[in-house]
C-alpha cells in the first residue's frame, strides 16, 4: 500500500543517515532518490523485498588510500585518494576521477549513487562507481601533477581492470591526467589494457566526441525538453551557462552551433557575461591553453563582454540555465530570480547542482527540469562507446559517434517521459528518471540474487 511504502522509505532514509554520519551530500542524493519511490515499490511489491532498496544505498566497496608525491621544491605532500566501486549489477563499475579540494569519502558516495542510476539510464551495460581526491591541481605544474597521477595510479591499478572498474574524468582530471595516469598502469601491469580508462588521448584509445559529449548530451536533453514541453527549438533562446570547464565548453559549442545564444560562463573568481554570446575558441585558449581565469576571457574579449567578481550567473535574465560547474550551486534564491526572470527550462550538466529547495520551486512553477542523471549522461555514454571500441580495436569517425550519441540522449528523454507518465507524474524527469534507472538496476538486482 502507499502509506506502507512511503513509510519503508522514510524508515530507510533515516536509517541510511545514521550509518553514514557527517556525509550531507550523500544524504542529499539518497533522499532525493527515495523520495521518488514509492510509486513503484506500491506497484511492484517485489522492489519492497526487505533488503534491496538498502543494498542499493551501500556500495559494494569502497576503497580509501595514502597518495605520497613529492612537489617541485622536494616537498613531499601527502593526499588522500577513493574509489568507491558502488554497484555492479549492470556492468563493470563505471565512473569519473574528480581531483578538487572539496574532495571526501560523502561527496565520493553521493557521485557513485548518482552514477549508478545515470549508467543505467543510458542501458548500454555499465555499473556505477567514483573516485578522486582531495588534491588541488591548481597552481602545480605539469611535473607535479604528473607525480601526483603516478602515484594515485600505483595504488588504484589493483583495484581495476577492463572488466572490473572502468575510470574516466571529472572535474579536476583531463586529457592530460588520463595520459598520466593511463601511462602509469600500462608501466606497472606491463599490459595495453587500453578498455581499463576512458576519456584517453585519439592517438592511443580515445573516442572522438569524448571531450565533447557530456556538454553536448546536455543541450540535446534540452532541446528535447523544450521540444515536448513547450514545442519550441533552441533557435533564438538565450541560455546562461555556469562553470567554464569542460563540460560548459562544450555545452556552449553546442547551444552556438544550434542557434542559442549562450551568454554567460563562470568560475570560482565570479562570472563573464557577454551579450554577443560566448566565444568558445577564445574561452578554450584561456581555459584549456593557457589555464587561466574567466576574467581574461573578458579583458581579451572587448567591448561586448564583462567580469563580474564574485557574482553568479542566475542573476542574468535567460530563456535556459545549464548549470555546468558543481554541486549545490543553484539554491532557491537563485532558482527564485531564475523563474521571475521566466526562465523555461533548467539542464543539469553538472552533477547535483540544484539544491532541493531550488528543484521544488522550479517544479511548482512549471519550468522543464532536467535532472543530471539523465542530462549529463552523454559523457559516461560515449565513455561506454570508447569501451566498445576498445574491445573491438577500432575506431568511429565523429560523425558516427555523434550520430549514437544523439540517438542516446533521445532515447533517454523518451524513457523518463514515459516512466514519469506511467507513474503518475507526467513531465516530472525527476521521477522519470530516478524510477527508470531503479527499475532496471533493481531487476538485475533481484534476478542475480542476495550478493
Ligand atoms: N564524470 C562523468 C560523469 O559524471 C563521466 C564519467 C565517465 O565517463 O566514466 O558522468
Amino acid at each position: 500500500t502507499k502509506q506502507s511504502a512511503l513509510s519503508t522509505l522514510e524508515h530507510l532514509r533515516a536509517e541510511i543517515e545514521q550509518r553514514n554520519p557527517a556525509q550531507p551530500e550523500f544524504h542529499q542524493a539518497v533522499h532525493e532518490v527515495l523520495e521518488t519511490l514509492a510509486p513503484v515499490l506500491e506497484a511492484r511489491p517485489e522492489y519492497a523485498e526487505p533488503g534491496l532498496v538498502e543494498r542499493l544505498c551501500e556500495p559494494e566497496r569502497q576503497i580509501i588510500f595514502r597518495v605520497p608525491w613529492t612537489d617541485d621544491h622536494g616537498h613531499v605532500r601527502v593526499n588522500r585518494g577513493f574509489r568507491v566501486e558502488f554497484n555492479s549489477a549492470l556492468g563493470p563499475y563505471k565512473g569519473g576521477l574528480r581531483f578538487h579540494p572539496t574532495v571526501n569519502l560523502g561527496v565520493i558516495k553521493f557521485l557513485g549513487f548518482e552514477q549508478v542510476f545515470k549508467n543505467a539510464l543510458t542501458g548500454l551495460g555499465i555499473g556505477g562507481g567514483k573516485g578522486g581526491s582531495d588534491f588541488d591541481p591548481h597552481g602545480r605544474s605539469d611535473a607535479e601533477v604528473m607525480r601526483f597521477c603516478q602515484s594515485f595510479m600505483t595504488e588504484l591499478q589493483r583495484h581495476i581492470g577492463e572488466h572490473t572498474d572502468v575510470p574516466a574524468g571529472d572535474i579536476g582530471v583531463g586529457g592530460r591526467e588520463i595520459g598520466y595516469l593511463f601511462g602509469q598502469y600500462r608501466r606497472i601491469t606491463n599490459r595495453w589494457e587500453a578498455g581499463v580508462l576512458t576519456g584517453k588521448g585519439p592517438l592511443w584509445g580515445g573516442s572522438l566526441i569524448r571531450p565533447e559529449a557530456t556538454g553536448y548530451g546536455n543541450v540535446l536533453f534540452a532541446a528535447a525538453m523544450l521540444r515536448r514541453r513547450r514545442g519550441e527549438d533552441l533557435e533564438g533562446q538565450t541560455a546562461v551557462v555556469s562553470g567554464s570547464g569542460n563540460v560548459a565548453i562544450y555545452t556552449i559549442e553546442k547551444l552556438t552551433a544550434l542557434g542559442a545564444n549562450p551568454v554567460t560562463c563562470s568560475d570560482s573568481s565570479g562570472y563573464v557575461i557577454d551579450d554577443k554570446g560566448i566565444d568558445v575558441e577564445l574561452l578554450k585558449q584561456v581555459k584549456e591553453v593557457e589555464r587561466g581565469r574567466v576574467d581574461l576571457y573578458a579583458e581579451r574579449r572587448g567591448a561586448s563582454a564583462r567580469f563580474v567578481p564574485g557574482g553568479r550567473v542566475w542573476d542574468v535574465p535567460a530563456d535556459l540555465a545549464l548549470p555546468s560547474a558543481t554541486q549545490n550551486e543553484l539554491d532557491a534564491d537563485a532558482a527564485a530570480t531564475l523563474i521571475r526572470n521566466g526562465v523555461k527550462a533548467v539542464s543539469e550538466g553538472a552533477n547535483m547542482p540544484t539544491t532541493p529547495e531550488a528543484v521544488d520551486a522550479l517544479r511548482q512553477a512549471g519550468v522543464a527540469f532536467g535532472p543530471g542523471k539523465a542530462a549529463n549522461a552523454g559523457g559516461v555514454a560515449v565513455s561506454a562507446l570508447e569501451m566498445a571500441q576498445n574491445h573491438a580495436r577500432t575506431t568511429w569517425t565523429a560523425a558516427r559517434v555523434e550520430e549514437e550519441l544523439s540517438g542516446i540522449m533521445n532515447a533517454i528523454h523518451t524513457t523518463c517521459d514515459e516512466t514519469a507518465e506511467r507513474y503518475g507524474a507526467p513531465g516530472d524527469y525527476v521521477t522519470g528518471a530516478n524510477i527508470a534507472g531503479f527499475e532496471r538496476v533493481a531487476d538485475a538486482m533481484l534476478a542475480q540474487g542476495v550478493i
